[in-house]
């Protein structure tokens, strides 16, 4: 036997994504969770929006207990998936296909799921190219002059999509990292001493420092 007939064989076998692939489904679900003691419950209990939809509140939040903030979302996460099996069915890694701005708007109306959470979802389940806009890159850009408040979201689409890149792992990489730089330096007061972005700042220092 040949190697080229035991790989043949060996991809008669669907490979297991648990251990580190995970599904648009399962992406989704560690944005909404952001927790790592969601992940085990991902990859098992809510693998797919089947598995959610079909389970009575309660159920969630018994399964939702030991992850923090997981209770208070567990009505978005039964709506979220709702939504994903009228769009999608049980589907885990669906093409989408409709125009970005609907899905956009309709991640929207369900309640519980703010602008920034449904982008977020957006870039980093199924990799569509919008940015999630929250409030530390949001005074990030406001600070160094990039952004102007009050800031319109296509005019915030616009700067981020053609300042973080033009790939979507370049996207996510970009979100992450101003997201982390926000976080650590640039909160309601400024660090600009010990940031690494402090060398882009504009002569004077940061803009509006107390506007956001
Ligand atoms: S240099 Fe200052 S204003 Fe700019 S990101 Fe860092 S902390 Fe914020």
């Amino acid at each position: 036997m040949s190697l080229r007939q035991a790989i043949a064989a060996l991809r008669e076998t669907p490979r297991d994504l648990d251990a580190s692939e995970p599904t648009a489904w399962q992406r989704c679900l560690q944005e909404l969770f952001a927790t790592d003691a969601s992940r085990v419950l991902i990859r098992g209990e809510l693998a797919s929006p089947g598995s959610v939809a079909a389970q009575p509140l309660g159920q969630l939040l018994d399964w939702l207990a030991a992850v923090p903030r997981g209770p208070q979302k567990a009505g978005v996460l039964q709506k979220f998936a709702a939504w994903w099996q009228r769009e999608f069915g049980n589907e885990v890694d669906p093409p989408w296909s409709r125009a970005l701005d609907d899905y956009r708007a309709e991640l929207r109306t369900i309640r519980g799921l703010g602008p920034e959470t449904a982008d977020r979802l957006l870039l980093f389940g199924p990799g569509l190219s919008v940015v999630p806009v929250d409030r530390a890159m949001l005074r990030i850009t406001v600070r160094h002059g990039w952004l102007d408040l009050p800031v319109a979201d296509e005019q915030a689409q616009s700067v981020f999509l053609s300042g973080l890149g033009s790939s979507v792992a370049e996207l996510q990489d970009g979100v992450r990292r101003l997201h982390d730089v926000g976080v650590a330096f640039c909160g309601r007061v400024a660090d600009c001493e010990h940031c690494p972005l402090k060398s882009f700042l504009p002569e004077g220092g940061p803009l509006s420092p107390e506007a956001c």
